[in-house]
């Protein structure tokens, strides 16, 4: 049996897609950011700069010599405060360039829109502007770009499906820019040798669909797919799957059936790149949720406090009972809202108290709700109870490593089990079981 189904599962969860009406509005300049050095997947990047050093919109402040890395840039211009350390979101600590802007926004001379004659160039380009995965995973895209099987790899998936409840900023991309995506598109056409391309939302988003078939009607090698708005249809492997039925199987990455997945707004990124050259400095996130005053989609500053971003939004109108970067289902809770804007944030939820009701987990009642959830048919309640009895060769036989902590089996089951949690801790179990080994 594959590990996708021919019918995916998932969770018919509520859509809350508040915002979807809210043009993307740019916050005004803070006075001070601070830009992490771990904005991407992989190491993190070293600071070049030092106290008292001045900057400018896109001077490089951040590199690393790692593969999985990507360099980071200063969104404003101004003067380096700081370079210290702060505690991230989940608990790790991480390197910060704060910088005190002067209101100039003076743009570094270095910027200017890309020479590109091949795949390599593409490849060195698309690095140097500091891209990373824009709908959450923060993944390189310039590793995406140059896969080691380029010759096998024909198909580009744009993930425009937006499962995640509450976050429109990648709706608000299909509608204010178009054309960024097709040129983001055409550029990966042309660079990486792509033939066909396949654009998936869901049925939920109507005019975005529309309007990229209006647009791409005429090319016969991009197809606007329409999916059934069940989260989480957004999720990598399942929409590869959806708009394709290639199987990404464990182990596996997208490139390994001929597919590259790439964001909605990271694609319109490309575009908009190599017409201006100016790397990655801002990020537009979904700001919502019962605390948030004026709910919006606002295009910030990388490395805006979130208590600027939320000031912007008209402030609090009760104190948040819960802060989440992302969304509900797969977002990360912050502690307090002077973490900064990061490059793959793409949204700020705010939650009052009768968003954040606390459950008593009950004993499982077995009705298999969970399984029948899981997009991967994995079996949570059963990999509970191997990670409780320390059995690491079960969670290997129940493919645990699997689990993408979409949050599915949590939200169906009736005992209120906090199954993706678990899971979480059982992948870590077994990944240092078998480091040891
Ligand atoms: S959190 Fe993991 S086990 Fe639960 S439904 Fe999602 S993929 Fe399946
Ligand atoms: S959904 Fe909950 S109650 Fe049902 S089998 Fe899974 S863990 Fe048990």
């Amino acid at each position: 049996m594959s590990v996708l189904q021919k019918t995916l599962k998932g969770a018919k969860v509520a859509h809350f897609k508040n915002t979807e009406n809210c043009e993307s509005t740019p916050m005004p300049l803070p006075k001070e950011v601070c830009i992490s050095m771990s904005q991407h997947m992989g190491p993190p990047c070293n600071p070049l700069v030092k106290k008292g050093d001045a900057v400018k919109v896109g001077t490089m402040i951040g590199d690393s010599e790692a593969f999985l890395s990507a360099p980071i840039h200063s969104s404003v211009s101004g003067t380096v405060s700081a370079v210290e350390e702060i505690v991230t979101a989940t608990g790790s600590r991480c390197q910060v360039v704060i910088i005190q802007t002067d209101g100039e926004q003076a743009v570094d001379e270095a910027i200017k829109p890309p020479e590109i004659e091949n795949h390599p160039e593409f490849v060195k380009a698309i690095r140097a502007s500091g891209l990373v995965g824009l709908g959450g995973a923060g993944f390189p895209t310039h590793i995406k770009m140059n896969p080691k099987n380029l010759s096998e790899v024909d198909t580009l998936v744009v993930n425009a499906a937006e499962c995640e409840p509450y976050i429109t900023s990648d709706y608000r991309t299909i509608i204010e820019r178009p054309q960024d995506i097709l040129d983001g598109i055409a550029a990966i056409k042309k660079y990486v040798g792509i033939t066909q391309v396949k654009i998936a939302v869901e049925n939920n988003k109507p005019q975005a669909i529309e309007m990229l078939r209006r647009l791409t009607g005429d090319d016969p090698s991009i197809e606007v797919c329409s999916l059934k708005a069940i989260y989480p249809k957004g999720a990598e492997k399942v929409t590869a799957y959806e708009t394709t039925g290639r199987v990404i199987k464990e182990g596996m990455l997208p490139a390994d059936v001929g597919v590259i997945v790439e964001n909605v707004t990271t694609t319109a990124f490309i575009g908009q790149y190599l017409r201006t050259g100016m790397p990655l400095v801002t990020k537009t996130l979904t700001v919502d949720g019962g605390a948030v005053a004026e709910p919006k989609n606002v295009v910030a500053p990388i490395g805006a406090h979130f208590s600027d971003v939320i000031d912007f939004c008209g402030g609090y109108k009760c104190t948040p009972k819960k802060l989440i970067m992302g969304g509900p289902m797969m977002g990360t809770l912050v502690f307090d809202d002077t973490y900064p804007v990061l490059k793959n944030n793409n949204a700020l939820l705010a939650f009052d108290e009768s968003q954040t009701a606390v459950y008593e987990e009950q004993p499982c009642i077995r009705c298999g709700r969970c399984i029948q959830a899981c997009p991967y048919h994995l079996m949570p309640r059963m990999i509970e109870k191997a990670y409780e009895s320390d059995n690491i060769p079960m969670l290997h036989k129940l493919k645990v490593s699997l689990c993408m902590e979409c949050g599915c089996c949590s939200f169906v089951c009736p005992a209120k089990r906090n199954l993706t949690f678990t899971n979480k801790m059982a992948k870590q179990k077994l990944r240092a079981a078998t480091a040891k080994k």
